[in-house]
């Protein structure tokens, strides 16, 4: 999860062209929805794409088609859309906070909402959890919906940690909110966590990570080279850590924040303490 800068492309000027170009299959059918798409797409950015306040007009289901086929494979008046795809590929996925992309998602569905469907504010870079998702959108209960790494500004906060019970060398591994249910954007970052993050593959990443940290600290933290004498400076060091990995990936919610964030956790960092401060220990020896 990530919020991520809105595309500066002028989807406007570029859906003229699209629907002037004589080489498409597309033309002359896409010229009677320039008007039409055009309110669509200014209305969606002044209610941020939000689902429920978004203008969905119906459009044919052959002018839907060959939307989706300009999508799949942009010609070149769409070329912004091929660029969005390659030049977020090594970052953060946006949508569950693993850590890479390589695909885009349609935020609002491109079967539900097919006149979205070459809009770049439509568009958000995302890995695999893209296809795990499918068309999931809103929840059943008021406020439930997925977020917008376009809009929604919670996404820069820390809204997720690792949590680890039964610590040891195969601890269990959860999720858990950082937030309180009285925060503004609580149902909605809920339901995203749950029907996003969860079903990605974040729970086996962070147990993989926390299977190398308990055989040899040092290759997840560095400083834990070294052994430390009290609680107050593990903390520190895995603060200084957290605030380093947000900052090389641009944000609170990747899933190496968050795996911090779960060492960070009171019961984790008392255990860890006690370990690397233990009388006599090898440096860098595992933590069991
Ligand atoms: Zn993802």
């Amino acid at each position: 999860m990530n919020k991520v800068p809105l595309p500066q492309y002028d989807d406007s000027t570029a859906f003229d062209n699209l629907s002037n170009n004589k080489r498409l299959g597309s033309y002359p059918q896409l010229q009677p929805l320039v008007g039409t798409v055009k309110a669509s797409y200014a209305q969606y950015l002044a209610v941020n794409g939000e689902p429920t306040l978004v203008h969905n007009p119906q459009i044919g289901v052959a002018e839907a088609k060959f939307l989706r086929g300009h999508y799949s494979s942009p010609p070149a008046d769409l070329g912004h859309i091929t660029k969005m795809r390659e030049s977020t590929e090594h970052l953060v996925c946006p949508m569950c906070g693993s850590m890479h992309s390589g695909t885009l998602d349609h935020y609002l569905p491109k079967n539900g909402y097919p006149i979205f469907s070459v809009l770049s504010k439509n568009l958000v870079p995302a890995c695999k959890c893209n296809s795990k998702r499918s068309e999931t959108l809103l929840g059943t209960n008021p406020g439930e919906r997925i977020l917008h790494p376009y809009f929604d500004n919670c996404l820069a906060e820390r809204l997720i940690r690792a949590n680890f019970e039964d610590l040891g060398e195969v601890p269990r591994v959860s999720l858990a909110l950082m937030i309180p249910n009285s925060h503004p954007d609580y149902m909605a970052i809920s339901f995203h966590v749950r029907e996003i993050v969860e079903k990605s593959a974040i729970r086996k990443y962070l147990a993989d990570k926390w299977s190398l940290l308990f055989i040899k600290p040092s290759l997840v933290v560095r400083a834990f080279a070294e052994n430390f004498a009290t609680l107050n400076q593990v903390q520190s060091i895995l603060e200084k850590e957290r605030d380093a990995l947000d900052a090389t990936h641009y944000g609170k919610n990747n899933w190496n924040s968050i795996f911090v964030s779960g060492l960070l956790d009171a019961p984790v960092l008392t255990w860890l303490t006690q370990i690397l401060s233990a009388p006599g220990r090898v440096p860098d020896s595992s933590l069991g």
